[in-house]
């Protein structure tokens, strides 16, 4: 089997083509038409079985075919070129700077030549430099939670244009004490409501916190254990 169910939009098929990748690992198979269908997931799925491509092939292809949606009336008006506030429509948490690092270049990859422009944000680091390459384009944002949360207070981010919200390896975020970044960002005023966006969850363990997060953000979801 390849990457024919369902079928992908031609230019990330063409990206994933030059990664080599021939053959979709098992949670790809099993996610990509889930969220290619429009559920939400909860994948309770490790490091190493290939869980980035599982929610970005999905992601790109609808972003990619469907092309960028239109900003909101919030972006409009005075002061939007001053303020040069980012709007991404995708939005990946993860734990720690590596981790959201190598999504970022996953993301990299198989945005190329396409519309989608990823960007990735993390704490401990110069913020200056993050916020001028967000300001070079930020359709797809790889976070983790302190940092972004930071850049929404400083105005230079809003959420009220997410359709994708992922949260990865979720037990490690909740492990160091995250949960009240990612309530902040997911529960917060700008990030559209759980019927308006679609939500996806991967995390290794699936622990009474995490099923309460699962609750509390998602609709109705996919429950996936590979
Ligand atoms: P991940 O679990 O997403 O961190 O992926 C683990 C490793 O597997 C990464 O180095 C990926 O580049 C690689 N990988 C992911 N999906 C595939 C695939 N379908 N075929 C070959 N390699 C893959």
């Amino acid at each position: 089997t390849t990457f024919t169910n369902p079928p992908l939009d031609p230019v990330l098929l063409e990206n994933i083509g030059y990664a080599h990748y021939t053959t979709p690992t098992p949670v790809q198979k099993y996610s990509i038409p889930i969220v290619a269908g429009g559920r939400d997931l909860m994948a309770c799925a490790q490091t190493g079985s290939g869980k980035t491509g599982g929610f970005l092939f999905p992601i790109l292809s609808a972003s990619f075919t469907n092309g960028p949606r239109a900003p909101p009336a919030e972006s409009h008006g005075a002061g939007y070129g001053r303020t040069r506030k980012a709007y991404p429509t995708g939005l990946i948490l993860a734990p720690t700077r590596e981790l959201v690092s190598q999504i970022h270049e996953e993301a990299r990859k198989f945005c190329y030549r396409s519309w989608v422009r990823p960007a990735v944000v993390y704490g401990g680091a110069d913020i200056n430099q993050q916020l001028r390459q967000i300001e070079r384009g930020c359709d797809l944002l790889s976070a983790t939670p302190g940092r972004l949360v930071d850049l929404i207070e400083r105005g230079r981010i809003s959420l009220a244009n997410i359709r994708y919200l992922v949260l990865d390896e979720a037990d490690r975020m909740l492990d160091m004490g995250f949960e009240p970044q990612i309530r902040r960002i997911v529960q917060g005023e700008d990030m559209p409501g759980v019927q308006d966006r679609q939500t996806l969850m991967f995390s290794a363990t699936f622990p009474r916190d995490i099923q309460m997060l699962a609750r509390d953000f998602m609709k109705d979801y996919v429950f996936l254990s590979v």
